[in-house]
């Protein structure tokens, strides 16, 4: 249960408010990615033969690296980030500690704040889409692949914070529950700490697999005997003096 005289001499951590200027910035980035992903969607409507059996195909398995990318650098960010790194600190680690000590904090966040930053770093890979010739097998697959990575990894911030919504939109729920965006329930494992488990947040779909390869953990003790890191050593230093908010994910439903 909620503790406000704890919450009172360990006021949980926000982040600031975006300024004018990063909320222009973000705002930019969302819609040049929007333009390069309608431009990549035409060009492939024009240039791949969309009729056969292996387009689907490719296009779900460039959902689900995106959805494995999201676990790696969520994993990164966890395991071995320090707040304190410069520009990637502030940027990318602040929010993931701050998230885990209050999920709430997110749900303060707006469209512009929670999606420029992943939409920025899509948009290098959709220039390439654009660019590359389409005058191969394997540079269409790269293309339907690559449109289904970028078109569902650059929205993750987005389907992450509704997994936290007490009430998504109805569209966002229809997709949670047709399981082709991250489930509540599938995030909620995450939350329960030590957050070391369940770090995929795009369509969660390889959690499952991840975990029962125990691929992350095996990977964590492989950095750690190789370069002798301790794990979560940031988040711990960070948590010790903050109460943490009990109630971290909304159910499904
Ligand atoms: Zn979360
Ligand atoms: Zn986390």
């Amino acid at each position: 249960m909620s503790d406000p005289e704890n919450e009172d001499r360990h006021p949980l951590p926000r982040l600031p408010d975006p300024t004018l200027s990063q909320l222009l910035v973000s705002g930019v980035a969302i819609a040049v990615a929007v333009i390069l992903l309608g431009a990549v969607a035409a060009r492939i409507a024009q240039q791949v033969q969309l009729l056969q059996w292996w387009v689907p195909l490719v296009f779900i398995g460039g959902i689900a690296v995106a959805d494995f990318a999201s676990g790696v650098v969520h994993w990164g960010a966890d395991t071995w980030g320090r707040a304190n790194l410069p520009v990637i600190g502030p940027r990318l680690l602040v929010p993931f500690r701050v998230h885990h000590l209050n999920p709430d904090d997110f749900l303060r966040r707006r469209f512009l704040d929670t999606n420029g930053d992943v939409a920025a770093v899509t948009i290098p890979a959709l220039v390439v889409l654009m660019v590359i010739p389409l005058d191969s097998a394997w540079a269409h697959v790269v293309a339907v692949g690559g449109f289904g990575c970028c078109a569902l990894g650059g929205m993750t911030n987005q389907i992450h914070q509704w997994a936290h919504m007490p009430s998504p939109p109805a569209v966002a729920r229809a997709l949670q529950k047709a399981g082709v965006v991250l489930r509540p329930s599938e995030h909620a494992g995450h939350h329960r700490g030590p957050y070391d488990t369940q770090y995929c947040i795009t369509t969660g779909w390889c959690n499952r697999p991840l975990e029962a390869l125990r691929f992350f953990q095996r990977l964590e003790n492989t950095v750690s005997r190789l370069l002798g890191a301790v794990p979560r050593a940031d988040e711990r230093s960070l948590a010790a003096g903050a109460h943490r908010r009990p109630r971290p994910v909304a159910q499904d439903g």
